[in-house]
């Protein structure tokens, strides 16, 4: 989709609309009209008092809609910009857009900046309705996560870092995947290599990591259970080696066929004391769908025998909006999941990704619409309620149609101190392995430095020294 700025260069702002309105497209910006070339183009316009939006079709104008600027503030400029596009779309596409214009990834932070500069409550919600245009509902929902996210905030050690371990291999691709992940039918040899070029980051980082508290470790993918119990050791007795023993210390058991008995005890011996077990969906035609090779009664024996083994803090991944799901299939997850008395659950609403088979293949399946999508995260909100859960932490997506949010819900006390941690970016979180993005806080000022690894396993394992001199460079 080509767009055109006139009077501003507030890229950002546009795009941020368009990918609300015309998610997945590629949005090329144009000098003038000559240079149009896509169907559907967008002006915006802005001039001293005013902004102006208008849409084209086949460079037939469709709608158009013009705000006046009250303030030369450059905040209120770019708000206005995105109002004037905001209307000018929604004339055509009468979607609803429960977060309006706030197209933030995390809409609890933009309630803590304001508390930093002494917005009462009262305020903050007059100006993400009136300014923001956030209806009634996702505000109480955002001050939720918020207050949520404060009292561990609170708590925020100064001196403290998390640290993030990356293991990027998956039994096999899941239908709706853009993560990095390998699959271990291909990449099996090449796991001990991964294993040792992690290995040789940990002890670079080691003398960083030990002149602070680690507050979390959290160990994702991937699915690092995909290890087996010889790799899995090895990994888990070098992180006991190479780090100080942090206050919470997540594995993310993820997909069940991966899941044994000796691997529960493995991580338990390491002290691993939260893990993720995780079904999506508990209804077997969408398991086969979106090409999981775990059947329904799999996860029920792993979840149970993480019980068995004395896992006490077991979050379980949600996805709604899978490939044919309808309500009925929606209820039936979350009763099973209510019988199994999970501490936590983290309910995802899928975002067709370009790099996914789901998107290369979507007219083959019957995706929900935005009405059903709103009506299945409000059952998941139900039963998150049921379930004694609150929310307490959220992020949202780009390129999704209405835009909706990922839910983590817990019951008192079960907060994920790293998934806060990570949304809010007070704090420095050290990441390994191939993907890692570190990103260093500084504790004063809360400028963030970003220290980028790889993200294919054989350029990891091929340049695990180019990614040890990064971070000799950010790492001080
Ligand atoms: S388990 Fe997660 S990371 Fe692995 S293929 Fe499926 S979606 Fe991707």
């Amino acid at each position: 989709m080509d767009y055109i700025l006139k009077g501003h260069n507030f890229d950002d702002e546009v795009i941020s609309l368009l990918q609300l309105f015309f998610p997945n497209n590629i949005y090329s910006r144009k000098a003038d009209f000559s240079e149009i070339f896509s169907d559907m183009s967008v002006i915006s316009f802005l001039e001293k008092n005013r902004c102006t939006a208008s849409l084209y079709k086949n460079g037939k104008k469709i709608s158009e809609f013009c705000t006046d600027i009250l303030s030369s503030d450059i905040k209120s400029v770019k708000r206005c910009i995105k109002i004037s596009l905001f209307y000018c779309f929604k004339k055509v596409y009468d979607i609803k857009m429960p977060w309006g214009i706030l197209t933030g990834i995390r809409p609890s932070k933009r309630i803590y900046s304001m508390w930093e500069d002494g917005i009462s409550d009262s305020e903050i919600k007059k100006v993400l309705k009136e300014d923001y245009l956030v209806s009634e509902e996702k505000i109480k929902l955002a001050f939720d996560v918020a207050y949520a996210e404060k009292n561990i905030m609170e708590k925020n050690d100064r001196n403290s870092i998390g640290v993030y371990i990356g293991i990027p291999f998956c039994p096999t691709k899941c239908l709706y995947c853009s993560f990095t992940s390998y699959s271990l039918e291909q990449y099996k040899s090449k796991v001990d290599l991964y294993l040792k070029a992690l290995l040789k980051e940990f002890e670079y980082v080691e003398d960083y990591a030990d002149r602070y508290n680690i507050e979390s470790i959290y160990i994702g993918g991937g699915t690092p259970t995909s290890l087996d119990e010889v790799q899995l050791e090895f990994l888990l007795s070098n992180v006991k080696k190479f780090f100080k023993k942090p206050v919470e210390f997540t594995v993310e058991a993820g997909r069940p066929d991966t899941i044994t008995r000796e691997k529960l005890k493995i991580l338990k011996r390491y002290d691993v004391d939260r893990i993720s077990v995780n079904p999506q969906s508990m209804n077997q035609k969408t398991l086969e769908l979106i090409g999981r090779k775990h059947t329904v009664e799999d996860f029920i024996n792993a979840f149970k025998m993480a019980r068995e083994e004395g896992h006490k803090n077991i979050n379980t991944d949600l996805i709604i909006g899978l490939p044919n799901e309808e309500r009925e299939d929606i209820y039936r997850t979350f009763e099973k999941i209510r019988e199994l008395d999970p501490e936590s659950i983290t309910v995802h609403t899928l975002a067709i990704k370009r790099a996914s088979r789901l998107k290369e293949n979507l007219e083959l399946y019957q995706m929900p619409d935005l009405e059903k999508m709103e009506e299945f995260l409000n059952i998941s909100s139900n039963f998150a309620k049921k379930m004694d859960m609150h929310p307490y932490y959220m992020y949202r997506q780009k390129n999704m149609v209405g835009n909706f949010e990922n839910i983590g819900y817990c019951k008192n006390g079960r907060e994920c101190i790293y998934n806060i941690k990570i949304m809010e970016e007070k704090q420095t979180i050290l990441a390994l392995g191939a993907g890692g993005s570190t990103k260093i806080v500084d504790s004063k000022t809360d400028r963030i430095d970003r220290i980028f690894n790889v993200k294919s396993v054989d350029d990891y394992i091929g340049r695990i020294d180019e990614m040890i001199e990064r971070k000799k460079g950010g790492l001080k």
